[in-house]
């Protein structure tokens, strides 16, 4: 029983079976009943008395701050609240990563399904929980997604007392200390910058050994979270630590994460070969699984032999020839857009020369081996239907390329001088051309990823690989014609005609 707890809602507290890439699944639409979603995609983590035993990594860098500072303090499984929370405690934390289904991934899907996402579902399930504020706790936010949260109507309604908006382990560490003094928080409060040498290393295991090498990204493109503008590497010491606690609590692997792994270490745009190569070897030392959660194309074509070495210490300490996977932005073909809102992002290119990088970086992924998942961004400021058709083509010119192609509604989170989200009543033919190409090239790529990703879960790797794909395939087949000639499917209309 602790003075302050922490939990995040059940969307964040699974495994997606060891495919934290499943985890995408949250954003999707409620269609499947719940039993059945947990059943197939989001089994819960363990708990024991209700206590965790892997938590998401942000929860666990703010649990980490906190024990640093003396707290008494216990991370809770959500489902099992009433066993953890008690009179003692006087401060309940959140982790929101995706609290209303405002994100880019949820926006887009739920937008065009119009139903509300697995993330949105779980975080007001656990809000409307009556243990939270049973004995006078208050209810702090924090997290990536804390900006959906920073509205008094919202807080109000969901009975949160505070929310923390950016970066979490020096001012959420402060408002739970004002929480236990019984002082009155503020509403909504910024998140100071945390310097490299204050971000704590975690006490406890994550979920899928994720372990965050770097933070913030420096490259700067206009629609991205401001606070990213901040880039800072771990020391390579910190960083093995952290892989041997999730180690020892049984974690199979590590996963590292970084904004571009490839660029740990980085003084500029231009990976630091020697850098992140001793950064794996060093990890490969404590386990035959390292996983990157994210990477650049830029990078992998700013320095194509550091693909080449981390495939060949990859493959070889695990004696086979690996799929490695990763996620990765593309967010438009056009570029002008590019000039217009992310040069950043494709230095040391040029944003003309930004088509053909993303083009060439997937031949030399796919030649490795390795599987990008890409994202694109739909709706961005002054997009226009020529900018559109150029991602099209640049989609149809990656065709032949084991990849996954993910399209995303603009939301206005970054540095832009716009409030409005972009929605399926904007979408222009072209749009749709622009869909309807990412869903037929992900229909013809998705099984493979499918196949690697449930390789230890035969039933699964039946049940989704083989009886759902191939369902979604033939259902998705005449949709797809449509959205191919700029036709919305859902209203079987001309958008904007
Ligand atoms: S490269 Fe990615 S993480 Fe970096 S600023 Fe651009 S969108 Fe954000």
């Amino acid at each position: 029983m602790s003075e302050i707890v922490l939990t995040a809602d059940r969307s964040l507290m699974s495994d997606y079976g060891g495919g934290i890439f499943v985890g995408f699944a949250a954003c999707a639409p409620k269609l499947i009943p719940e039993w059945l979603y947990k059943r197939l995609l989001c089994p819960p983590i363990p708990e024991h008395d209700g206590i965790a035993k892997f938590a998401p990594c942000g929860t666990r860098k703010i649990e980490a701050a906190l024990l640093e500072k003396g707290f008494d303090i216990s991370v809770a499984h959500p489902e099992h609240l009433h066993k953890v929370i008690n009179e003692e405690t006087k401060a309940v934390g959140i982790t929101a990563n995706d609290p209303l289904g405002l994100g880019p991934a949820s926006s887009t899907f739920s937008g065009l399904i119009r139903k509300e996402t697995y993330t949105a579902f779980y975080h007001r399930k656990l809000l409307a929980n009556s243990s939270l504020r049973e004995n006078g706790a208050k209810v702090i936010a924090g997290g990536p997604g804390a900006w959906q949260l920073a509205d008094e109507r919202i807080m109000t309604k969901l009975g949160i007392d505070c929310v923390v908006v950016g970066e979490g382990e020096i001012t959420a560490v402060e408002m739970f200390e004002r929480a236990l003094n019984g002082e009155k928080l503020p509403r909504v409060v910024d998140g100071e910058v945390v310097p490299l040498k204050r971000i704590p290393s975690i006490k406890n295991p994550t979920i899928c050994g994720l372990v965050e090498i770097a933070r913030g990204c420096g490259r700067g493109c206009k629609f991205c979270i401001p606070t990213l503008l901040n880039y800072r590497y771990r020391p390579i010491k910190q960083i093995l630590d952290e892989i041997k606690v999730n180690l020892n609590a049984g974690a199979e692997g590590a996963l590292l994460h970084a904004e571009d792994v490839l660029r740990y270490g980085a003084k500029g745009v231009i990976p630091d070969e020697e850098k992140v190569t001793k950064l794996f070897r060093a990890a490969l030392k404590l386990t035959n699984n390292v996983w990157l959660s994210h990477i650049a194309f830029a990078s992998v074509m700013a320095k194509p032999s550091l693909i080449e070495r981390l495939t060949e210490m990859l493959n070889s300490k695990s004696n086979k020839e690996l799929r490695i996977s990763s996620q990765v932005g593309i967010e438009t073909g056009s570029p002008r857009l590019v000039r217009e809102h992310m040069s950043g992002k494709v230095a040391p290119f040029k944003p003309d020369e930004w088509p053909e990088v993303v083009v060439e970086a997937h031949k030399l992924l796919c030649d490795n081996n390795w599987q990008p998942c890409s994202t694109l961004i739909m709706g961005l400021p002054k997009e226009t239907s020529e900018d559109v058709m150029k991602t099209v083509e640049l989609v149809e010119r990656l065709d032949e390329y084991n990849s996954l192609i993910v399209p995303l509604f603009f939301v206005p989170i970054g540095a832009l001088d716009t409030k409005k989200f972009f929605t399926v009543e904007d979408m222009l033919p072209e749009h749709w051309m622009l869909l309807g190409a990412c869903v037929k090239h992900d229909m013809k790529w998705v099984g493979e990823m499918a196949d690697g990703y449930f390789q230890s879960r035969p039933i699964q790797k039946i049940l989704v690989g083989k009886f759902i794909l191939n369902l979604m395939k033939k259902k998705l087949k005449p949709y797809i014609k449509q959205m191919e000639q700029g036709i919305n499917p859902l209203s079987k209309q001309h958008p904007k005609d």
